[in-house]
């Protein structure tokens, strides 16, 4: 009684400690764990991180069902297979990067990744003109595949409405981006919610997709490296 008196004043069912208790690791030899995805068909593990946990409690705040495993939504599976795929790139690239012949290196070279050896970027002297790197300093780091990232932060302004017109309208505007083949760092170096606006989208969200994304990538980021 005094359980059901808290959830109701609060709001908030116990949603959370259902999701850690379903996604939590069944196989005490996993050294991912605690709380991990099992893919049903290659029985491979993908860790879950806060955030990934997070997005799944959004799902089920949004009323859709999480009983077993099976029930995690397939853009989460997307976001993890992403993920994974990049972990696997990122470690490959150191190796790649030492095959260069250090004497070789000038500016005829793409720019190298921050994590590149010092050491061998300095032989030859200014070998990196500020100029040519072509990044900005500003743009949010956003990882996963692009178009997979549109789609999740979609889900995401999508959960933080309640009205199902408003969330059609995130969605028209994710498919929008998706159509003209945009995606978030693009948008949010435009920060054009016009563009939006004169395709039929609705201002305060047009202005809201244009606007959140850095901060959507900083918590997505922080999730990241929160355990
Ligand atoms: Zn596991």
């Amino acid at each position: 009684m005094q359980l059901d008196a808290e959830e109701e004043s609060s709001g908030q069912p116990s949603v959370w400690p259902d999701t850690y208790e379903i996604m939590r690791c069944p196989e005490k030899s996993c050294n991912l764990g605690p709380h991990c995805w099992r893919d049903p068909v290659s029985k491979k593990h993908y860790k879950l991180r806060t955030c990934h946990l997070r997005s799944l409690v959004e799902h089920v705040e949004q009323g859709h069902g999480l009983q077993t495993q099976e029930d995690v939504p397939e853009y989460i599976r997307q976001q993890l297979y992403a993920e994974d795929q990049q972990r696997i790139e990122r470690r490959q690239k150191p190796t790649s990067a030492a095959n260069f012949p250090p004497i070789t290196i000038t500016n005829v070279l793409p720019p190298q990744p921050h994590q590149a050896p010092l050491g061998s970027l300095i032989v030859g002297a200014p070998a990196v003109d500020p100029a040519s790197t072509s990044v900005p300093v500003n743009r949010p780091d956003i990882p996963g595949l692009r178009d997979v990232v549109v789609k999740n932060y979609s889900y995401w302004q999508q959960s933080n409405v309640d009205d199902e017109a408003l969330k059609v309208e995130f969605q028209k505007a994710c498919d929008m981006t998706l159509a003209d083949g945009l995606d978030l760092e693009q948008i949010h170096e435009d920060q054009d919610p016009d563009y939006f606006i004169k395709n039929g989208i609705k201002r305060g969200i047009a202005r809201r997709f244009v606007g959140d994304i850095e901060q959507w990538a900083k918590r997505h980021k922080r999730g990241e490296t929160e355990d």
